[in-house]
Parts: C-alpha cells; structure tokens; sequence
C-alpha cells in the first residue's frame, strides 16, 4: 500500500529541518500537499527532470529549504536584486492608495532556510530604493544591508515560522480595514466572491506594541487558518506565496471593508449570499491550496455574522448641527445692528 503524504507531513519535515525534494515520488499525495509543494516550486526524488539544468533555465530553489553560503554575495545577485525591485514597486502600490503614512508598513519575502529580504525602517514606502533593503535571519539579526532593518520584521518572522506557504508578508495601515481593527470589529462574511476565495475571514489580533515580539505571536497564532489579519488598533498584515499575492489580500480586504462601510449607510440590512453558494466558494477555495477555518464547519454555520454590530445610521438630524464660525459672526453682526436700530428710535 502507498504511503499517504499530507500538507501537514510536509511542514512537520520542514519544520525539523528536511528537504522536502526527498520525498518519495511514488506515494500519494493529498491535494493540498501537492499545493504546498507546487508553492515550494519542490518535486519529490525520482519525479524531477531528467534534462540537465544550466543556470538560465534551473527552476528557482525552495526557499524553505535553500542554504546560502556566502551572503553578501547572494544580496547582490540578479535573483535577489529582481526582488528588492519588486518590493519598491509594491511600495510604491501601497502608499499610492493611501495604505501606508509616514515611514508605515513594511514588506517581506522569505529566500532561503533562513533568511530573509525586508525593507528597511524609517523610509516611506512609496519611495524606496533596491538599495535600502536588508537581509535579516529567522531571529531577525540583520545580515546585510545598510540601513535598519524594520522593527516589525519580528511578526513577519514569526508569521513565517507558524505557516510555511507565507514566503511574503506585507503589512499596511489601509484606513477602511484599520477602522475595522480600531473599533474591534470583525468584517462581516458571505457578502462579496472575490473576498471569501482569496481571503476570507479577516480575524483580529489582540493589541501589542508594535515590534515585539509578543504582537508576533499574537498574529501568528492565527496564520495557519487565515491570510489577512486585523491587528487592534494598528492595522493589517497579509501573508502570499510571493510579494504581489501578499499584496492584493491588503487590496481585497481594505476594497472589502469600504463596500461594508458604504452599504451599512443605505440604511437597509445587508444581504448575504445563500449559504450553498458560499459552499460551493469554498470548494473552489480549497483547491486553490488557500487555508480557511470554515472547511471544518456545516453549511448552516458558514455565515454567522452574529457578531456583526455595525451601529452605523443614516443622516444627521438638522437639530444637532452646531453653530459654525460665520454663523457666530453674523449673529453678532445682526445683534449690533438691533442695537443701533433701537438707539436711532429711541434718541
Ligand atoms: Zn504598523
């Protein structure tokens, strides 16, 4: 009988520091351990190419299992190089849309066993340079680079280590989803295909300071079943199999809770969709390889939006607008003139 490989088989190895190209080609594999391994860009013995590689055409190396020995030299090479460009134009995509301020947010991409490109601390993302980027280890030491490396890269790390198909993390402050985290509220589900396939629920993260180490663990806690996290009175952090996919889950969440926000104020309830279909959202999910609590649940139980409190009403009542400076003055204005009108009469 064949041996029976799952995802969880393949982290578990990982974990321990196995090379997953070492798994046997004639097992069988779940879905979702073939997912995981396609990530990986990794084919178990005995199922690679029997073509011989040059250096233009070898397939890139897993990253989870990629051993570099001579660091500097690997920061300036053209794979890496490509990769800090990718991350200045992710930058460039997040503070364009007005999710990051100031020197907010930051971006990583998991390359090797440990180790990791980050952006650096105290630059606007909307302006960064290949050359600002760091290399940083599993414990957040930074390896090369000239400038700082982020504070924050300790949750992306930790991030990394609780969920293996988070090669890239990206973290941003978009106003619609921070509202969200700021007042406590988890985005209602089963409203919109796109957010329930590519995301999901988009739990929230207990407070912390950001960058320590405990605001790491309190995201990482919740990676294995969630892409997108809301972080209490911070922001959001999305992790992806590469920069651009960590990136679109900030675009999808934060397009998501504005729709919320808006709908809300229509003064209707708002409408989910029917729980079969969600089912059926969920199926082309799953064969996506994308993690979600909800494959565990019944139907009846996909949309439980029971925590949902918007508290939001329509219009302001005309009763409670407040007195504006000019209409101060006017009052003043039209006060003198009584007087003057009353002194003329009465001389
Ligand atoms: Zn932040």
């Amino acid at each position: 009988m064949k041996k029976v490989i799952s995802s969880r088989d393949i982290s578990e190895l990982i974990a321990n520091g196995g090379d997953p190209s070492t798994l046997p080609a004639n097992a069988l594999y779940t879905p979702s351990a073939i997912d995981l391994l396609n990530t990986l860009k990794v084919k178990p013995a005995g199922t690679a190419s029997t073509t011989k590689p040059d250096s233009a055409s070898a397939a890139p190396q897993c990253p989870l299992t990629r051993q570099v020995s001579n660091i500097e030299s690997f920061f300036n090479s053209p794979e890496i190089n490509q990769l800090k460009n990718d991350i200045c134009d992710i930058g460039r995509r997040l503070w364009e849309r007005d999710y990051v301020d100031g020197n907010g947010g930051n971006i990583s991409v998991r390359v090797a066993q440990n180790l990791v490109l980050c952006t650096p601390t105290m630059v606007s993302k909307g302006f960064l340079k290949p050359t600002d980027m760091c290399f940083v280890d599993l414990d957040g030491n930074q390896k090369s680079g000239v400038k700082k490396r982020t504070s924050e890269i300790l949750m992306h790390l930790e991030m990394m280590k609780a969920q293996p198909k988070a090669i890239s993390c990206v973290h941003a402050h978009p106003p619609h989803a921070t509202a969200f985290a700021v007042a406590r509220i988890q985005p209602p589900t089963c409203m919109i295909p796109e957010m329930e396939i590519l995301v999901g629920e988009a739990p929230i993260a207990d407070y912390s300071t950001p960058g320590s180490v405990e605001m790491g663990k309190s995201v990482a806690a919740l990676v294995k079943q969630h892409n997108t996290i809301l972080m209490a009175n911070h922001g959001v952090v999305t992790w992806g199999t590469g920069v651009e996919d960590a990136y679109w889950k900030m675009e999808i969440v934060d397009a998501y809770c504005r729709t919320i926000v808006f709908a809300t104020q229509l003064g209707t309830e708002l409408k989910t969709i029917s729980r079969d279909k969600v089912q059926d959202l969920l199926k082309m999910k799953k064969a996506l390889g994308i993690p979600d609590r909800r494959y565990e649940l019944k139907e009846c139980e996909l949309c439980d939006n029971s925590e949902w409190h918007p508290g939001v009403v329509c219009g302001v009542p005309p009763q409670d607008k407040e007195a504006t400076p000019s209409d101060l003055q006017a009052e003043e204005l039209i006060k003198t003139i009584t007087e003057m009108i009353v002194n003329k009469i009465q001389n």
